[in-house]
């Protein structure tokens, strides 16, 4: 399969499964998660239409940025060090892995200088699973409640990756937890105003279940550049 059938079917695949749930499938934005994969495919995807794109290590992400230019924005997936920060606040569109207050001063001071104001996600370890970052549900609140006052991040959602199961079904009572905990913090108004919170859960064996369970992003790598070496 090429990477622009896999998009193709992976589109229709949102669309259906949006539908389905009563939902609009054009309120669902796919991340296609190009980590590992070099930027010979990430321009393969552009020319299929995809747009949004996703990256965990901040190197590689730089010299593929560089390499294709502005015809693509990118969110970052994986665990940011606070000394890889400054790059980070120039590369990204959304930072969706924010999960301590530290991290998020350095970033806020960073774009500062750059005169910008970036989209984060909090991280929540939503299975309080020891193998992934994030904080716990009550750590989302206190963190947002800390963060208010950074004004170049504008907090936007939530974001987590549940424990690793034998079944995407099973990732289905993480995800309806995330969304109930959202729902709870924007009635908190610790959210951005302006729109619904964004709820970044689902990744390529999962992702019609995180969509029924109302993700706005998904994350997918694997179904869209095949499996990663
Ligand atoms: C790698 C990764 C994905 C994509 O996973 P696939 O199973 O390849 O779709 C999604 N989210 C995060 C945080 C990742 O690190």
């Amino acid at each position: 399969m090429t990477i622009s059938n896999n998009l193709k079917r992976i589109c229709e695949d949102v669309r259906m499964a949006a539908e389905n749930a009563g939902r609009n499938g054009e309120d669902i934005t796919i991340v296609a998660v190009s980590k590992r994969f070099p930027a010979s495919s990430i321009k393969e995807a552009i020319d299929a239409g995809q747009t949004v794109f996703g990256e965990n290590y901040i190197q590689e992400a730089e010299d593929k940025i560089a390499e294709l230019g502005p015809a693509a924005t990118f969110h970052f997936i994986g665990h940011l060090q606070s000394n890889k920060a400054k790059t980070a606040a120039r590369l990204f569109e959304y930072i969706e892995t924010i999960d301590r207050f530290k991290l998020a001063k350095v970033l806020n001071n960073h774009l500062e200088t750059l005169n910008k104001k970036i989209k984060i996600l909090v991280q929540v370890n939503i299975g309080n699973d020891p193998n992934k970052s994030g904080v716990t549900e009550e750590g989302a609140e206190q963190l947002l409640r800390d963060i208010q006052h950074l004004k170049k991040l504008l907090p936007v959602g939530l974001m987590t990756m549940p424990p690793l199961t034998s079944s995407p079904e099973e990732s289905r009572p993480y995800f309806r937890k995330l969304r109930n905990l959202s729902e709870r913090l924007d009635k908190l108004n610790l959210f951005t105003a302006g729109s619904k919170p964004e709820l970044s859960m689902g990744m390529s064996a999962d992702y019609r279940i995180a969509i029924e369970e109302g993700a706005t992003i998904i994350r997918v790598g694997t179904a869209i550049f095949g499996t990663r070496s």
